[in-house]
Parts: structure tokens; sequence; C-alpha cells
């Protein structure tokens, strides 16, 4: 049995930041990661492109909270502990300089997520971290004060343990037989399938502010929506489909969405059409776009409402104002599926966050046992926050575990 005082098990990105900040604050203490693959930090690896949107330029706790779906109320008080100032603060100490996007999102200036991980091998090995890859965790033992762990390759024992093992069923599984309740996991952060004529054949335009209604739900978001190649995407449906992640997965995937193109009330709207009618009466609808609206959804949203390309706006009647209007601001289009956002899948679910202390990020259950990252029932919408998540929950407890 090979003694530790503290293990972390999962090296991704929760496991390295607690890790890396509990033998800094704690060189006394032996600390080890048990990895199951053969190298850690796999999903920073990928993140962002590639480029690892290490966080998100929004300061104010009770802002950030806002973008996750689950742990909003949980994480507000971390956040006054540890938020993505801290996060741009600790990289920039240890040499990794972070830049802000105009969207608000954080790369490194290297726009390289190996920079990252270079950092997180160079503090480790500097702390003397000892990381076992290719050590998958079997069980996990509360034995004497002292928790026993087996892996394929030995057993371990030390006083504290974090699992920073993100979404993995098999480690949520053990949690359970320690007597933690799990939410049953269902994806976030998905795109909407959707064949309709109106949005056929032209991937790539968006509408930059659209409001977006799921249709007998209180969910609803606004932002930029993009038309692809098989429905839609871009955040006001990403923010749905995270928001709605549980609500989503009850109606499998099914439902209809109301989409208002142009933020406008429907009678506003019409009021619009009406003048356009008197003052553009010679032109055709079809090739005088309106609302900033991109031209390819322009011309899909005019002939959706009765009208042939050679229609003036002279020649509308009521039926075909109305019918624009309503094609403008209150479009219902039938959603039937899901497909993964840029391979970014992130899981709902995870250990129950009522067992959980957020001062500390030690479980209620069993004592020394802490928590950090995508294992528990924490998820956010796409900009940064999922990674800010993983450092708040590992920064906290590695001070509480380093005692
Ligand atoms: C393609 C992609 C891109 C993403 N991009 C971003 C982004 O740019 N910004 C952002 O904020 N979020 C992003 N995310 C989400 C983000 O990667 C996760 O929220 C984050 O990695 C969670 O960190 P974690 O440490 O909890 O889990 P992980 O990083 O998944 O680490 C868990 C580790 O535990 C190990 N493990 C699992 N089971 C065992 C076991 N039994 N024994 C030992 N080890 C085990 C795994 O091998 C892994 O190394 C992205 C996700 C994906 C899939």
């Amino acid at each position: 049995m090979i003694a530790k005082d503290v293990i972390i098990v999962g090296g991704g990105a929760a496991g390295f930041f607690a890790a890396i900040n509990i033998a800094e604050q704690n060189p006394n203490l032996k600390v080890a990661i048990l990895e199951r693959a053969k190298e850690g930090l796999a999903k920073v690896k990928v993140s962002g492109g590639g480029r690892c949107n290490v966080t998100h330029a929004e300061f104010m706790p009770s802002e950030l909270v806002q973008n996750y779906p689950r742990g909003e109320k949980e994480l507000l008080g971390p956040f006054h502990q540890f938020m993505t100032g801290d996060t741009i603060e600790w990289f920039e100490k240890r040499g990794v300089a972070l830049k802000i996007e105009d969207d608000g999102r954080m790369f490194p200036v290297s726009n390289s997520s190996q920079t990252i991980i270079d950092c997180f091998l160079n503090e480790a090995e500097k702390h003397q971290v000892d990381i076992y890859y290719n050590h998958p965790v079997k069980t996990i033992e509360a034995q004497n004060e002292q928790f026993v762990v087996t892996t394929s390759e030995t057993t371990f024992s030390a006083k504290k343990i974090m699992i920073a093992t993100g979404s993995n069923p098999k480690i949520w599984k053990l949690l359970e037989s320690l007597g933690h309740r799990v939410s049953q996991p269902v994806p976030s952060l998905f795109t909407f399938n959707i064949k309709d004529e109106r949005i056929q054949d032209i991937p790539g335009v968006v509408a930059l502010n659209v409001e977006v209604q799921v249709l007998g739900t209180n969910l609803w978001s606004e932002g930029p929506l993009l038309i692809t190649h098989w429905g839609m995407s871009a955040p006001s449906i990403l923010k749905l489909s995270a928001f709605g992640a549980l609500e989503l997965a009850k109606r499998d995937y099914k439902f209809q969405i109301e989409v208002n193109f142009i933020k406008q009330g429907f009678e506003d709207c019409l009021d619009v059409l009406k003048s356009l009618k008197q003052d553009l009466a010679k032109k055709t609808v079809f090739k005088s776009t309106q609302f900033d609206l991109p031209k390819r959804l322009w011309h899909k949203l005019v002939l959706a409402s009765k009208m042939t390309e050679t229609t003036r706006w002279a020649d509308l009647n009521k039926s075909q104002l109305e019918g624009l209007a309503s094609q403008l601001t209150t479009a219902v289009f039938n959603v039937d599926g899901k497909s993964t956002f840029k391979d970014e899948f992130v899981t709902a679910g995870g250990v129950s966050l009522k067992e959980v202390n957020f001062k500390t990020f030690e479980s209620k259950l069993v004592k020394n046992l802490y928590f950090a990252g995508e294992v528990l029932n924490i998820d956010a919408v796409t900009g940064g926050f999922n990674f800010q998540n993983a450092w708040t929950g590992a920064f906290i407890a590695a001070q509480h575990m380093s005692k």
C-alpha cells in the first residue's frame, strides 16, 4: 500500500488545479494524482477548439452565477472567494498571460491549450506532485479515518481525498455506494435539429439578436441565432439547451420553438410593414430586405408568407402583411432531435449539491472527502464558465485540504 497525505482522483482541469494549489500551500504534504488515462488534461487539450477558453471576463459574482443552469445558487459564495479575476492572476503569476475576446471569452495569448497544459505540468513537477497515469480508480473505502483507494495497478491510502473525475458514470456509482445521491446525467449544450423550408440551404446565416421561446414551457432566451446544415445553433439556442437540459430530455428532444427574428411585437412589426407598403410601393418585397436581417433569411421568410419573388409592396393584401409579420415575430419551428455543439459535450448531472458544503467543497456525508469540477451537479453555458467552476471549486477545496 502506498501512503499519501492527499489523493486527487482524476488528472483533469480540477484535479491538476487542486493538486498544485495544495502542494504549493503546504509543501510538507505528499500529494498524488491518480489518472486513468496515459496522459492527463485531455479535455483541456481539445477545449475551446484547441485554444482553451480558460475563463470569462465577467467580474461580478452575481452576474457570473447566471451562466450556471445548475449551480447558480451554490456558486455565489465560492465566487466571492475565488473567481475570474483570481483565475487571471493565478495564471499570470505563473507566466501565462490571458487575453479577452470581443464576446468576453478569455484565452491564453498563445492561442494554444498546450500553454495551459505546460503550465500545469511544470507547476506539478515544481511542487512535487506525484502523478500516477494508467491508474483507473476502482474502489474507495473509508477505513479508520483513512481512505483506501485501489486502482487497477495498486492500492493507496490517504487522509484526504478529492474526486475530480468529471462526468464519469462509474465514479458516480462508486460515490452512491459511499452514500451520495447523484442526479442522473443528461446532455447539456447542444444544438437543435430542425428540418424546415425556411432555413433550408442557408447554413451560415446569422440573425444577430433574436428571442427564442420553447412553446409550452417557461424556457426563453435571446442572442445570436445561427442557421446550420441541420438546424439552429449559437448562443440563443445553446442557452436554451443548457437551461432546458432536463425539460428537453423529458420531451425526448421533440418540441416547438417560437422565434422572434426582429425582437419587435407583432403589431409594431405590422405597422412598419404597412408604412413600407406606402413608401416602397413599386419595389418587390423580396428584394427590399428590412430590419437588418440577412438577405437570404429575409428571402426565405418572404416566400413563406405566400408571396413570390415578384410581389410588389403595393400589391400586398392584409393576409400577406400579417403573414410576413408573423414570420418575422412569431415563427414556429418543430425541433426533432439534437446535435453536439463543436464536440463540446457537457453533462448536466452529478453529485447532489445539497450534500456538499460550498464553503469548503467537502462532502457533508463523508469527512475529508472533497469534490471539484464536473463531478458535481454543476454545469454552465459555453464561454469559459465550465472551467471557472473547476478552478473555483479546486482552489477553495485546496485551501482546506492543505491544512
Ligand atoms: C470538446 C470540449 C471542449 C470544451 N471546451 C471548453 C472551453 O473552452 N471552456 C470551458 O470552460 N469548458 C470547456 N469544456 C468543458 C470542460 O472541459 C469541462 O467542464 C472541464 O474539463 C471539467 O473539468 P474536470 O476536471 O471536472 O473534468 P475533466 O477535465 O473531464 O477531468 C476528469 C479526469 O478524470 C479522469 N478520470 C475519470 N474517471 C477516472 C477514474 N476512475 N480513475 C482515475 N481517473 C479518472 C479522466 O480521465 C479525466 O482526466 C469543453 C468540453 C469539451 C468536451
